[in-house]
């Protein structure tokens, strides 16, 4: 990276740009973080709110509210805004409107000389990443979603209770969408060295595909129950957009379930973005791992893959 300072440029300083930030403060995850949101006011009054905390962190980074010339030597730009769902309105309306968001922050950013990493977490996340994509004229390596990064962290949640096994020894993912149409490619799933297949094989009195399947489904419906409950979903992801910022500038070939361009695996187009296993370093999404799907699994994900390559052309009409 051009930089000796880690410089990350946020735009959105809402519930789920301001989970990240805080998280990057605790962890000290960056030398430079520069707030930008459409409502200033709130970029400002978040940028003195964690200084506030500065005395009392690790950390000696430098936080506050700027604008799009800050682009120009940052390493990473974090894009969490978004628009919300109005009452009545479809989630293809909603794409269309985050798409005009977008069209009015990429080329900004761009034009200012950018020529770092972009990582979007607003959603629905595969789209706008492929919307960042296409607007940024970027190599494709350099723009990540967050895709299901998280979707993936709250089944090794689920799985490490039902197993009784730490989280960071299960190797578990979920694909696709990030979205209705994920799953969990069970065939991939290992506790430490063990296939869950196995674990089930061998206890078969004890675990159950049954409560497998309802834990993927508790995963795909996990966004529904926190938002019933709390209107917003915002930790979780700042957590999950933290590690993979770690993950660039620390430049750790780390594997995260990202949104990432295909580049022909599973035999599919290239043009699709789509969250699968992914190893992140400080060239970005540097190698797609193309998984070996059995049975169903190909099918499901081809499913996902056809769903957001739709949403993204009727989107465009
Ligand atoms: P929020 O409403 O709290 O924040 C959005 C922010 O974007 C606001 O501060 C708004 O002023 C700002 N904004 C809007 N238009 C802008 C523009 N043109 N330029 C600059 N800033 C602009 O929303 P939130 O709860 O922080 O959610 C943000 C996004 O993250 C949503 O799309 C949400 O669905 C998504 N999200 C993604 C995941 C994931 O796993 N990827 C998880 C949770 C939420």
């Amino acid at each position: 990276m051009a930089n000796i300072k880690r410089k990350v440029v946020l735009v959105g300083a809402g519930m789920v740009g301001m989970s990240f930030a805080y998280a990057a403060l605790n962890q000290s995850i960056c030398d430079e973080l520069v707030l930008i949101d459409l409502n200033r006011e709130r970029a400002i009054g978040e940028a003195m709110d964690l200084n506030h905390g500065l005395a009392f962190s690790n950390s000696s980074m430098k936080i506050y509210a700027g604008d799009y010339s800050d682009c120009s030597d940052a390493d990473i730009v974090v894009i969490c805004a978004g628009v919300n769902q109005k009452p009545g309105e479809t989630r293809l309306q909603l794409l269309q409107r985050n798409a005009k968001v977008f069209e009015a922050i990429v080329p900004r950013v761009v034009s200012f000389g950018f020529d770092g990493i972009f990582l979007v977490a607003t959603n629905p996340v595969d789209i706008m990443t492929r919307v960042t994509y296409e607007l940024s004229g970027f190599n494709a390596a350099k723009v990540i979603g967050t895709g299901t990064t998280l979707d993936s962290a709250r089944l090794r949640y689920l799985l490490g209770d039902y197993f009784e096994v730490d989280p960071r020894n299960i190797h578990a993912y979920v694909i696709g969408e990030h979205g209705d149409s994920e799953f969990v490619p069970w065939s991939q799933a290992i506790l430490g060295v063990k296939p869950v297949y196995d674990m089930l094989r061998d206890n078969s009195a004890q675990y159950k595909m049954d409560d497998l399947k309802k834990m993927s489904n508790d995963v795909r419906t996990a966004a529904y129950e926190i938002i019933k409950a709390k209107g917003a979903t915002y930790y979780g992801i700042g957590m999950a957009i933290c590690k993979i910022v770690r993950a660039i500038f620390h430049n750790e070939n780390s594997i995260y379930t990202t949104s990432v361009r295909l580049r022909g695996e599973y035999g599919l187009r290239k043009d699709v973005f789509i969250g699968n296993p992914c190893i992140i370093n400080s060239g970005g999404a540097n190698r797609v791992l193309e998984l070996n799907l059995i049975g169903s699994e190909l099918d499901q994900f081809k499913k996902s893959y056809n769903i957001l390559d739709e949403s993204f052309h009727s989107m465009q009409e």
